[in-house]
């Protein structure tokens, strides 16, 4: 007897979309990914930061063991697709605005069993020989990575279809149809494809999709400013998250700052506030004339009230699978994974919440 396989739709190929999708692709499902971007990340991942780390989290809440596990998922990863962190450079430094409150931030981690160090600032010195003035202490974060998202959410892309994974770009979806209660399909133009279980990873798309239904899901969105400046040399070796800068350094140079964005007229504009970041960062680093501002992007973080995200069946309509939430960098590999058990296995995690 040959059993039905089900057809799974993945909408949205944001980091969570192209983990998910991986991770169904590689256990043979039959499964299709659509986007109505032209490439993976064209959502608020490719404007993502691309910190993995705890520490900016805090010990005892509920979102500091998920964020273990998740990391604990990366060294899964680098085990079996090596290329989807082969660019990963590790460790943060961070410090805080006065000596005392650093140290507190090194115990508070070191008590929770983190690998952290707190190092002296002649240390520090050493370390970012461009740092104009270094703290007097520093947290060294060590396990943290920082990596490309973009790369990351085209990597699982690229190795889903090599095992077999539809993949489709440029196509909006409509709308998801149901049938007596459970999902039938997406309509993506005037196509209506079938499907058995749709996965809604649409990031802060995922309010529409699901009002379409009738649904509210309670994703919330909270913006962010990306902003790249162009450099041509190595000026830091590791994550910089200090009072007035959070600053990393790409594989090809492109320096990144992070920073949280409220929509505030022209003159708080995201390139008003990128010339005033890189003043800031000429201030702490001793920078090469021709660093320059080469984008400033703004993206719409999904979040839910309580930081945690949400993955699982919709109790209204039997076949709807909703991933969402932040920090979706840190979490992918361990959403695509757990999403790829409920599907295929029938197995529930208890780590993260169900929606609603
Ligand atoms: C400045 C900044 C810094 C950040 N830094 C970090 C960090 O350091 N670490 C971290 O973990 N997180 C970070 N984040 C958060 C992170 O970017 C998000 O949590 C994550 O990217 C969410 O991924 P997603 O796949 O859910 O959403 P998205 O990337 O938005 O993916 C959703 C996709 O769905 C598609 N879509 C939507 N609607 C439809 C439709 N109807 N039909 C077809 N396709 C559709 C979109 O085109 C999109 O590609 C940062 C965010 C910002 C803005």
């Amino acid at each position: 007897m040959v059993l039905h396989q089900p057809r799974i739709v993945v909408i949205g190929a944001g980091i969570l979309g192209s983990a998910i999708t991986y991770n169904l692709a590689i256990r043979g499902a039959d499964v299709l990914l659509l986007d109505e971007g032209p490439k993976p990340a064209s959502g608020v991942t490719g404007r993502a930061f691309g910190w993995i780390n705890v520490i900016n989290g805090t010990p005892g809440d509920t979102s500091y063991a998920l964020w273990r596990e998740a990391i604990a998922e990366y060294q899964h990863l680098k085990a079996a697709l090596p290329e989807a962190v082969a660019l990963a450079r590790a460790g943060s430094l961070l410090w805080r605005a006065t000596s005392q409150q650093t140290e507190q931030l090194a115990d508070l981690h070191h008590r929770a069993g983190e690998d952290v160090e707190l190092l002296k600032g002649s240390v520090v010195a050493e370390w970012e020989p461009r740092l104009r003035r270094a703290p007097e202490y520093a947290v060294f974060s060590r396990n943290d990575l920082a990596l490309d998202p973009a790369q990351l959410a085209g990597t699982f892309v690229t190795t889903a279809v090599a095992a077999g994974a539809s993949v489709r770009f440029d196509g909006k979806v409509a709308a998801i149809e149901t049938t007596n209660g459970r999902v039938a399909g997406i309509r993506v133009s005037d196509d209506t494809l079938k499907a058995d279980v749709v996965v809604v990873a649409a990031g802060s798309g995922i309010n529409v999709l699901a009002g379409g239904l009738g649904i509210d899901t309670s994703v919330a969105t909270s913006p962010a400013l990306l902003l790249r400046y162009a450099c041509r040399v190595p000026v830091i070796n590791h994550i910089l998250r200090g009072p007035r800068l959070e600053v990393r350094q790409a594989s090809d140079n492109t320096l990144l700052v992070a920073k949280s964005f409220v929509a505030d007229g022209a003159e708080n504009g995201p390139h008003v506030i990128g010339e005033r970041t890189l003043e800031v960062m000429r201030d702490e680093l001793n920078l090469p004339d021709e660093v320059m501002l080469t984008s400033a992007e703004v993206g719409d973080r999904p979040i839910f009230a309580d930081g945690l995200p949400r993955l699982g069946f919709l109790p209204q309509v039997d076949g709807l699978y909703v991933a969402a939430g932040h920090p979706g960098i840190i979490l992918a590999p361990l959403i695509g994974r757990l999403t790829a058990e409920e599907i295929l296995d029938g197995r529930r995690t208890a780590l993260i919440p169900c929606p609603r």
